[in-house]
């Protein structure tokens, strides 16, 4: 089987190179001279509407999947009169949209912190009435990593974050308080079966993901199903084919939902090395009209970005546990350039050694 992928980046290149055991060769599209995929793969440089280089990964695709949500719903349509697309275009349209993603989940029945579409100064002021604060206001396109988007706990900031963001649709939710961040990683195969890895914990800082845990601990298996319930919902009315993410706040026994993310994700990278077939390969098996993997963890992780500078793979494997991945790109400021995922084989063992690692796995 051939792959196309819109997008060269490190996700592109983990699928890459969870592809090569199954036989499968990769060719990503990206507009960037050197993306990191294309130290593993073939590459072919284009935008994202240079019909003539998509035409080029339509020849050598048996069907083309993407990595980033931000890739033009037209292209992917195109793309989907030519070739298989998996997920399907829709759900890059759903998921790219803030509102449109809010009332299609709101349709489905999940919970949602109260949301409302802003365009005009009348419309923030309505909203902020309605929603009242705390709240976040957000741009409904574009966002990622916690950008285009600003936390208002008085009407000082209400005013200072509708100066920053106006001019742009955007949306204002009502601020969660939440006990911890999940998500959850789910994937449906060509033959509509679905499974779903275990309920993840998520911190971030900055808005960037910075450790997960997985599985999320303390969680139970009524949430876990709960989770894949919500999951199965949303694979099934849109017809999902691949990999999906959804993520969570959680407030004691109840899950909100966050957004959702149609494809491969930071917080499954643990997937590679502690679920018997990691989230990579599952989305390739499910778009090559294969068996799904099993997706229970074979132990217990913890997954750290290295966010910026990627530090000696020397000083990280003096951990036994360290599994280290480094992706090939330069240092930059707000850049992931690796992570490291660290295996043990309890919870017991995990929480005793999560103290130092901490420590010497976390930015300052
Ligand atoms: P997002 O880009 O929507 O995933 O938001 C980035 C981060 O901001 C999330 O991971 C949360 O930590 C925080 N956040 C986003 N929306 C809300 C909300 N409605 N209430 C509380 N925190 C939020």
């Amino acid at each position: 089987m051939r792959i196309g992928i819109l997008g060269g980046g490190q996700l592109g290149r983990m699928l890459a190179l969870a592809g090569y055991p199954l036989g499968m060769t990769t060719t990503v599209l990206d507009p960037a001279a050197d993306p990191c995929a294309a130290q593993v793969c073939p590459h072919i440089r284009g935008e994202f509407d240079d019909f003539a280089a998509l035409f080029d990964l339509v020849k050598t695709s048996d069907f083309v999947t993407y990595e980033f949500e931000n890739v033009p719903v037209e292209t992917v349509r195109w793309l989907a009169d030519r070739v298989p697309v998996f997920p399907p275009p829709r759900a890059l349209e759903v998921s790219q949209d803030r509102v449109t993603e809010k009332k299609f989940l709101e349709s489905l029945g999940i919970p949602l912190p109260p949301f409302q579409p802003v365009e005009t100064r009348a419309d923030f002021d309505a909203a902020l009435q309605t929603i009242g604060l705390p709240a976040v206001l957000k741009t409904r396109r574009f966002g990622y990593d916690g950008k285009g988007q600003a936390v208002l706990r008085t009407p000082a900031e209400a005013e200072a974050a509708w100066l920053k963001l106006n001019g742009r649709p955007l949306i204002l939710e009502g601020f969660v308080t939440f006990d911890r961040e999940l998500s959850l990683i789910a994937v449906r195969d060509r033959g509509r079966a679905i499974a779903c890895y275990p309920l993840i914990e998520n911190q971030h800082i900055d808005g960037i993901l910075h450790r997960s845990i997985a599985p999320a601990q303390a969680c139970g298996e009524e949430l876990n199903e709960r989770a894949a319930e919500y999951a199965s919902r949303i694979l099934q009315e849109l017809d999902y084919v691949g990999v999906l993410t959804v993520e969570w706040f959680q407030d004691g026994p109840r899950l909100i939902a966050n957004e959702i993310a149609p494809r491969v994700h930071n917080s499954g990278h643990w997937t590679i090395e502690v679920a018997a077939a990691s989230q990579f390969e599952n989305h390739l098996r499910a778009g090559c009209g294969l068996s799904l993997g099993r997706t229970a963890a074979t132990g217990v992780a913890a997954m750290f970005n290295f966010i910026g500078t990627l530090p000696n793979a020397s000083d990280v494997l003096t951990e036994p546990h360290a599994h280290f991945h480094a992706y090939g790109k330069a240092d930059r400021p707000g850049r992931k350039v690796g992570h490291v995922t660290l295996r043990c084989e309890s919870a017991e063992e995990l929480q005793a050694m999560l103290p130092d690692w901490d420590r010497r796995f976390s930015r300052s």
